[in-house]
């Protein structure tokens, strides 16, 4: 069978893949790039594991508290190697991201202590670990005041607004990499190095914490490198490589590590109790396939700027800007758009591909929202995968891909759907 016919037998008709082909033409020189990187964080990542002498005896299971739990410290051991850190904290016991952002805060923060967002609001989870939203056992009940500057409107730091906000209670700065569903810019890892310099020029004992979630290995260095206390995020997002099924991290000094991990467990425990349950396998080789599960998923967003661009659509980040995550939006304009481009998403996948995404009114969000994926690890995002809230703008963000092949059919089928729906003419 050609090639063709292959995609043809999809359902991916010839017009859409020329279409398709002849964007991915024009991307030879930025695919190289992104593998390039790839090949230095690869690189990156066999040496920890080398200077490590990780074993297969590190995959061994544990149960019960978790004593001597061979793998699991190991595997702490690397990822702080990689990521530049004193220590980590890499558990099955951390939920998610959230999670593992709730441990590094409550953990790092005492009564009267102030935190501060100098990037705008946080994540929308986070509203009610803070208490931007009232919730029990919020920060806020905790008596850990919350105060935020946001960027300015051209997206760059508001130096002098964030400079009034420190104050003697000041005690950690929350730094967000990605956008999450806001509509600034996702930070590089060189401009949070110069916001951290920043604050700590004023007030060098502030612990500065970066939410690293969906940026691991889309560059070459990482937030500890540029001076950050603590970065944190998730292993069903970039680090787990697609294979951890549950899991979060925080990398960072021995201190902050060792206080979110009193946290964590309890106070006198620490990290020395938490079983790992026979998932130290998933969690190192995931590892170790991260850096070129993100270059094919990288791949897979600018792939979809640049169709969706020269559609006429409006994308974020644009076609040609740098990378320094993994989500890319594409506004639409009418809900039929999105429903379509998600439609397609979800009958690319290899796992439900059968299944017709609807929208529907999901707790916690003010408007239908409409979902696609088709994942092996259920709400993995660093699988192919899409969201859409059904109101203005019309916007979807999707992420994700293992492969490029994937990320690539994915979007192909996003076309096919547009142009059956008669939204899209090529
Ligand atoms: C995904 C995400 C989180 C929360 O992670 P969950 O695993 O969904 O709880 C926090 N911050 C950012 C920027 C994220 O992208």
């Amino acid at each position: 069978m050609k090639m063709k016919e292959m995609y043809g037998s999809l359902g991916i008709s010839d017009a859409v893949l020329e279409f398709g082909l002849d964007i991915e033409k024009q991307l030879k020189e930025r695919f190289a790039a992104i593998d390039e990187t790839a090949e230095y964080n690869q690189m990156k990542v066999i040496r920890a594991m080398q200077e490590c002498r990780v074993s297969d005896i590190h995959f061994a299971a544990t149960t019960g508290y978790g004593y001597n739990d061979l793998g699991r410290d190991v595997l702490e051991e690397v990822y702080a190697k990689t990521f530049h850190g004193e220590d980590a904290l890499v558990r099955p016991q951390v939920m998610s991201g959230t999670h593992a952002l709730h441990i590094a805060l409550s953990g790092n923060l005492r009564p009267g202590d102030e935190l501060l967002s100098p990037v705008g609001k946080p994540y929308d989870t986070l509203d009610e670990v803070i208490g931007i939203r009232d919730a029990a056992g919020s920060l806020k009940e905790y008596g850990v005041t919350y105060r935020q500057v946001d960027l300015l409107p051209d997206g760059s730091f508001d130096y002098e607004g964030i400079r009034a906000a420190i104050n003697e209670r000041t005690k950690l700065v929350a730094i967000q990499r990605s956008k999450g569903y806001a509509t600034r810019p996702t930070l590089s890892v060189s401009q949070i190095g110069e916001l951290i310099a920043f604050i700590k020029g004023i007030k060098p004992e502030i612990i500065c914490m970066v939410d690293n979630c969906y940026g691991e290995f889309v560059e070459r260095i990482e937030p500890m490198e540029v001076g950050a206390d603590m970065m944190v995020g998730s292993l069903i997002k970039n680090p787990g490589g697609g294979l951890a099924p549950i899991g979060g991290y925080i990398v960072g000094t021995k201190a902050c590590v060792e206080r979110a991990a009193y946290r964590l467990s309890a106070p006198g425990l620490g990290k020395e109790v938490g079983a790992s349950l026979g998932l130290n396998q998933s969690f190192f080789q995931g590892f170790f396939l991260a850096p070129t599960v993100v270059a094919g998923a990288l791949k897979g967003a600018i792939f979809a700027a640049n169709i969706y661009e020269k559609l006429g659509f409006s994308v974020v980040p644009d076609s040609t800007e740098s990378r320094h995550d993994i989500i890319q939006a594409v506004t639409f304009g009418t809900p039929e758009g999105v429903i379509a481009f998600c439609k397609g998403i979800q009958a690319a996948a290899p796992v439900d591909s059968f299944v017709t995404p609807e929208p529907w009114d999901m707790p916690g969000y003010d408007a239908p929202v409409i979902m696609a994926a088709g994942a092996f690890v259920q709400g993995s995002s660093i699988e192919l995968s899409a969201d859409g809230p059904i109101k203005p703008p019309y916007a979807v963000y999707f992420q994700g891909g293992l492969t490029w092949y994937h990320a690539k059919l994915g979007i192909l089928m996003s076309l096919q759907k547009l142009t059956d729906a008669g939204i899209v003419r090529l």
